[in-house]
């Protein structure tokens, strides 16, 4: 993956959904935006005591950079579930432009054009997933419950079964989020974990690998995994470029969002 810089703003693309005329996304960074004080930067979560003028400003900053349609931005409120949504005409706007109804919804898919989904996160792993040939994209919140769920996995399902995906052709980018450097946890999350994800510190706690355990997920549920792009860009190792609940605390932690558009 790359970076690219638009005036202040840094956003993050895959060279592996680059290149498509009918595929717009990106990873934000907190690098750039409007937001002031405590999570000063590129704010995109209007529930983390932001004023909604700045962050507003701050999706047309990112409407703006990345051509996304401002207007039909979808968004959803994110649980730690494995509910994943297709997205309709009616839900142009939700969560942004329109008061939304999705909730406890964590994967958003569509093959409508103009129509950016939008997924949070601050630590947990975004995934891009996009379908060349019957043009179908999807994003998804994969943070440990996620992960353990294999939501993913799920959302290839889906496109397979409602879309008529063949694996082949689903290329995928899984995003920055805390790495195996930095991701401790006590037994009683670590024992949801397969050991091959898992390394037992001397300090009797266990470091996950979210991000080897996520390319499997994708690569179990049958993504060749030429096609499975990954940044390994650690959000708390990195927390002067990216928000990170577990390097700022919970009172400085901005959201980013990893976007995904088809175009005309
Ligand atoms: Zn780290």
């Amino acid at each position: 993956m790359n970076f690219k810089n638009f005036g202040s703003q840094k956003y993050l693309l895959s060279e592996k959904m680059s290149g498509f005329s009918s595929l717009a996304h990106c990873f934000t960074t907190r690098e750039g935006g409007f937001s002031t004080g405590k999570i000063q930067g590129l704010n995109l979560g209007f529930r983390v005591g932001d004023t909604p003028e700045d962050v507003t400003k701050n999706y047309r900053q990112v409407c703006d950079d990345m051509g996304f349609s401002f207007d039909n931005m979808v968004l959803s409120r994110q649980e730690h579930t494995d509910n994943i949504r297709i997205v309709t005409e009616e839900d142009k706007g939700k969560g942004l432009t329109k008061e939304s109804d999705i909730f406890e919804t964590d994967g958003l898919i569509t093959n409508l054009k103009n129509v950016p989904l939008g997924i949070f996160y601050a630590d947990c792993v975004p995934v891009l997933l996009y379908d060349r040939e019957k043009q179908v994209i999807g994003a998804i919140h994969s943070g440990w419950r996620g992960t353990v769920m294999g939501i993913s996995a799920k959302a290839v399902e889906i496109f397979k079964e409602k879309f008529g995906s063949e694996v082949k052709d689903i290329v995928c980018a899984i995003g920055p989020c805390i790495g195996p450097c930095c991701f401790e946890v006590q037994e009683d999350v670590a024992q949801h974990f397969d050991s091959e994800y898992v390394l037992k510190k001397e300090n009797g706690r266990f470091n996950i690998d979210l991000w080897k355990a996520n390319v499997d997920i994708l690569a179990s549920a049958g993504v060749p995994r030429e096609n499975i792009d990954i940044a390994e860009e650690c959000t708390k190792c990195k927390n002067q470029i990216y928000y990170s609940y577990r390097a700022h605390g919970k009172e400085h932690t901005g959201r980013m969002c990893a976007f995904i558009e088809l175009k005309d």
